[in-house]
């Protein structure tokens, strides 16, 4: 089957012409067709753009010259800026949006070679744990319980359409953005692996805006050494965003070759929180002995700020989106809804256009920096930042990277957490910590929980030290040798 390859097998199978990136790319399609409708992991399918880039790669590759990435079929994110086709932020007040430019991440991706697929679905603004935001429906986990394999699970969020896709083998790879630990979440809930880089790393010019120091830009892949190819592409200095790092871009994919003989992989120990199943902690004990048997060395670390991420996160993300959702107005693109004069119009586009929960962030963005609490709350969240950033490079000083879950359990059904928005917080209680302090984490796939879902552990790193992330997560799949394939997948009897 052409979409179970990885993209590495892939790039060597075009290479030496045993199919076309057009069969490829028809490959891809066909799936999309016969199981997006129920997944409803893409929102777009770019079906013509997608052949003729696809016949490009080939001609490309009849030539000689083509881009480490030709013919490579990737589902993008819908919050990525794609030049002439749709991109919504599954929100209602984008719904007519096509932009007239390219984002830098996806040119990047486009210079190389890639075939785009189409546009993944995502919670509304990527402001969620479960895709269940999205104005255009809820995606389908393709994994399903064994005991009970009618629930219909989520893929956790805000990813998560790009994690179903990458999952259910409609795409060989994708985009998504991690502003509290929307890669890395979704990609444990799915069984694949989502790698977000250092701050800076990857430019958010033309991804539609949450929260501007947190979000990032990063790959979905199957395994530890496609997410580390996509991210090569990705990566690089761009003059359009001000935080970008002007960095050299290393040959990441190498790097998964490493080993861990030596390093010294830091545990830390506030990241065991109540009620988190014995499973999940069972199965970090694991890669503990996974990483000690392939010779790294294991030490117990404090990070003393941990617990104070969340609410750190939860008033820092609201405050940054509700300025920067502030330009959705009705005037300049999107939804518009008319009203008697100017304001009316304005008050009624918005509360047409943003669902509950980007109102809900709007609300609390103004009251944390209006004139009497911004002291209180968004000045007192930033100095908490500033600890939680001093805690991860307190610890740096003695090891090399460090080894946590990823998520605080397995994917939830659908309608299993939706009462309270606070449950729904506490999924990021092991991602946030990283994008406050903006250092690399990717999460991999390392084993299956007792309904058969699978579970991810997660690493993270030194700033621009994506290598040896890299590195360590390419020694836990191995050692995991994951191999579980979801349910539904292209080419799965259904
Ligand atoms: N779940 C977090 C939130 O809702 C993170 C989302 C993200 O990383 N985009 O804010």
């Amino acid at each position: 089957m052409l979409t179970g390859l990885t993209i590495a097998e892939a790039a060597a199978g075009l290479r030496a012409k045993k199919f076309t990136a057009e069969e490829l790319c028809l490959a891809h399609l066909n799936a999309i067709e016969a199981l997006n409708p129920r997944l409803n992991a893409y929102l777009t399918v770019s079906h013509s753009q997608a052949l003729d880039q696809a016949k490009a790669a080939d001609a490309a590759l009849a030539r000689g010259d083509a881009g480490p990435l030709a013919g490579i079929p990737l589902a993008i994110k819908d919050l990525f800026c794609t030049q002439g086709i749709r991109t919504t932020a599954a929100s209602k007040i984008l719904g007519p949006f096509v932009p007239p430019y390219e984002s830098t991440v996806t040119a990047n991706l486009l210079r190389d070679g890639a075939v785009f697929l189409g546009k993944t679905n995502l919670d509304e603004f990527a402001m969620g744990s479960s895709n269940m935001t999205s104005a255009y429906g809820p995606v389908e986990n393709p994994w399903k319980r064994r005991q009970n394999p009618d629930a219909v699970l989520v893929p956790g969020g805000s990813s998560g359409g790009s994690a179903a896709a990458v999952s259910a083998q409609l795409a060989m790879g994708g985009t998504g953005t991690d502003t509290g630990g929307s890669i890395r979440q979704p990609a444990s809930f799915c069984g694949i692996v989502g790698m977000k880089p250092t701050y800076g790393r990857c430019s958010r010019w033309g991804v539609v805006a949450f929260a501007s120091s947190l979000d990032h830009p990063g790959p979905f892949a199957r395994t530890v050494q496609d997410t580390a190819i996509l991210l090569r592409s990705m990566s690089g200095y761009d003059a359009k965003d001000s935080t970008s790092a002007d960095v050299p871009v290393p040959d990441f994919a190498a790097a998964c070759g490493r080993g861990v003989r030596g390093l010294r992989i830091g545990i830390p120990r506030e990241y065991r929180v109540d009620g988190m199943p014995a499973e999940i902690e069972r199965l970090w004990q694991q890669g503990i002995v996974w990483l000690k048997d392939a010779g790294a060395e294991i030490v117990d670390v404090s990070l003393p700020h941990t617990r104070y991420g969340l609410a750190a996160y939860y008033v820092i993300a609201p405050a940054e989106a509700s300025s920067n959702l502030a330009r959705y107005d009705g005037v300049r693109f999107g939804l518009r809804t008319n009203g008697d004069d100017l304001r009316d119009l304005y008050e009624r586009t918005r509360a047409d256009g943003f669902g509950t929960e980007v109102k809900r962030r709007i609300l609390i963005g103004t009251y944390v920096l209006s004139a009497g609490y911004y002291d209180a709350y968004y000045l007192r969240a930033q100095k908490v930042r500033a600890l939680i950033l001093r805690d991860f490079t307190d610890a740096f000083q003695n090891v090399d990277a460090l080894l946590t879950p990823t998520a605080p359990s397995a994917a939830f059904g659908i309608d299993e957490k939706t009462d309270d928005p606070v449950t729904m917080y506490l999924n990021d209680v092991f991602t946030v910590n990283g994008n406050l302090a903006g250092i690399p984490g990717i999460s991999v796939p390392a084993g299956l929980d007792t309904d058969g879902l699978p579970l991810g552990l997660q690493v993270l790193g030194k700033p621009f030290d994506e290598e040896t992330v890299f590195a360590v997560g390419a020694e836990i799949e191995r050692a995991a040798g994951f191999t579980a394939l979801p349910t539904l997948r292209a080419g799965a009897t259904q």
